[in-house]
């Protein structure tokens, strides 16, 4: 297993690396990604360090994915799109850093306008633009009671 002093996610949701954050709270993160592959994408992780989605608990794997179908909401209320993708890499197949095996979902919205496979193509984004496109998502973005943190 990942050493989580080394991870970038344990930093992110420590507070520890800079972020733009979406949505925080005790057992979940979500903040949008430095290299996105379209405007909008999130990464949504578990504050647990944990590599293998299969080895979360049913019910914390369940709060996970509730989150992320809000947040599928929220992006895609903020970010016009025409089709919407989830990701969760895990091994070293997938070509994930050593410091980045924390489980995290990828939301990434999807345009007509821009082909998946051109997405992928990653840049940097300014820090001040990612922050601007998080605080929209926020904005519209309703956990609701259902997902009152117990
Ligand atoms: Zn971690």
């Amino acid at each position: 297993m990942s050493n989580p002093d080394d991870c970038v996610f344990c930093a992110l949701y420590r507070g520890k690396a800079e972020s733009s954050t979406v949505f925080r709270n005790n057992r979940v993160m979500a903040a949008m990604t430095i290299q996105p592959t379209h405007v909008g994408h999130v990464l949504l992780f578990p504050a647990l360090h944990v590599e293998d989605f299969a080895l979360l608990d049913q019910e914390s794997l369940g709060y996970l994915f509730h989150v992320a179908g809000r947040l599928k909401a929220a992006v895609c209320a903020a970010i016009p799109c025409q089709g919407f993708q989830l990701l969760i890499n895990q091994g070293e197949g997938t070509r994930q850093r050593e410091n980045c095996r924390h489980l995290h979902v990828h939301l990434m919205p999807c345009s007509l306008n821009v082909p998946v496979e051109e997405g992928a193509r990653r840049a940097e984004v300014p820090r001040t633009q990612l922050d601007e496109i998080a605080q929209q998502i926020a904005r519209r973005l309703d956990v609701g009671a259902a997902f009152a943190v117990r």
